[in-house]
């Protein structure tokens, strides 16, 4: 499967599967796996030394053929290297950060970062003696005039996953390659799918795996993917941690990437009918989904993606919180909560001027995230339609 004249449909049906050694069985085998036992003293010397090499069989934390099939999968759809498997989407970040920073060292990490990206920064980081500047998510190439002598990474991620400003990535990696520092990308809302981090310069691309590719809500986990020059780096910080992920969650992660093209197909039609009609709505001051049209961000999505989730947000009109309340409550097809991804429609007040150090956040009026699921839009869009009958605006 690795080559490139299939789609990524067709990949994503194909990739990280190999029926015939494994009975003819289409899916790979669920390992659960602690120990792994070796023929004789010898092997175990060999795979001891070679452990950070891909593919080893050493001990379970290390991977099975189950992680294997995911990690090969993923890494070949974005275009990386190799990847791993790891607990949480915050785990693959924070993993990754770990793996190229030292003490003394700076980073620069986007103003419209998922916050617990910057919770980790701002304790774990600190207590390292690395040193964390938060810039513009609209920087592109000034970034070179943030990068110092000990600066080491900068960590980007597009569109940030509330406020969807589209970050100019291949600007950002080219200025930070010229002085020697790497990009890191989270890349969950855009999924291995619908960019290619690699091709636009990326170091590392990290991926909450709990959304899109699992896609069920009901599991979590994160992937690291990397290039081939940070590869072993990153094996041996995974290793060092003791990240690792469990096979019956890899497993649903697996059987999530076969449907994830054309759930994200309509995950974005859904998502742009929904956007659609709340730009035209009197109550809605501005839709921020870089799909559209009117988008500040949309020419750099068009260049570096090939499509959209289901995840956006807007800006009401100014009203009360209680009014925004009246209205979230009122709903009947949106859950309120966390996370985001799944076949369901989520829906999720925020205020990002509560955390933002870079920048100002001047929107006027309340910002709502939606999550759009795999529901029939119309029914989405009557929902909002009477929950707006709620809003004192
Ligand atoms: C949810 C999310 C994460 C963290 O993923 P978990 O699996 O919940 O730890 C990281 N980045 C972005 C953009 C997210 O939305």
């Amino acid at each position: 499967m690795s080559n490139n004249k299939y789609a990524p449909e067709t990949k994503v049906t194909h990739l990280g599967r190999d029926p015939l050694a494994n009975f003819g069985v289409v899916n790979p085998p669920v390992y659960h796996a602690s120990t792994i036992l070796f023929k004789d003293t010898a092997e175990m010397e060999h795979r001891a030394a070679t452990k950070f090499d891909k593919g080893t069989m050493n001990y379970g934390r290390q991977g099975t053929p189950t992680v294997f099939a995911l990690e090969n999968a993923v890494a070949e759809l974005e275009g990386g290297y190799g990847a791993f498997s790891v607990s949480s989407g915050l785990g693959a970040i924070t993993t990754a950060i770990l793996s190229v920073v030292e003490s003394g060292d700076h980073i620069l990490v986007t103003d419209s970062v998922y916050a617990p990206t910057r919770f980790f920064c701002k304790d774990v980081l600190k207590r390292m003696g690395v040193e964390t500047t938060y810039y513009d998510p609209l920087i592109g190439k000034d970034i070179e005039q943030l990068i110092r002598p000990n600066t080491r990474l900068v960590f980007t991620e597009a569109p940030g996953s509330h406020t969807f400003e589209m970050q100019d990535i291949p600007a950002i990696t080219k200025a930070a390659h010229n002085k020697g520092v790497l990009v890191i990308m989270d890349n969950t809302w855009a999924t291995p799918l619908l960019c290619k981090s690699f091709d636009l310069g990326v170091d590392i691309s990290v991926h909450a795996g709990t959304k899109y590719i699992v896609g069920h809500s009901d599991a979590m986990l994160g992937l690291i993917i990397t290039t081939e020059e940070l590869y072993q780096k990153v094996k041996e910080t995974t290793f060092h941690l003791g990240q690792c992920s469990g096979p019956d969650d890899v497993y649903l992660a697996q059987r999530g990437l076969r449907t994830m093209a054309v759930r994200l197909k309509q995950h974005q039609e859904s998502g742009l009918a929904v956007a659609n009609w709340l730009a035209k709505r009197a109550e809605v001051s501005s839709v921020l989904h870089p799909a559209l049209e009117s988008d500040p961000g949309h020419h750099i999505w068009k260049r570096d993606m090939t499509g959209a989730s289901g995840l956006f947000s807007f800006i009401l009109n100014p009203t009360s919180k209680a009014s925004v309340n009246a209205m979230v409550d009122s709903l009947n097809l949106y859950g309120i909560g966390y996370s985001w991804g799944g076949f369901e429609s989520l829906i999720l007040p925020s205020d990002p001027s509560s955390i933002r150090t870079a920048t100002k956040w001047n929107a006027a009026g309340p910002l709502i995230r939606l999550h759009i699921g795999l529901e029939n839009p119309d029914d989405l869009i009557m929902d909002l339609e009477a929950g707006f009958k709620k809003l004192s605006l």
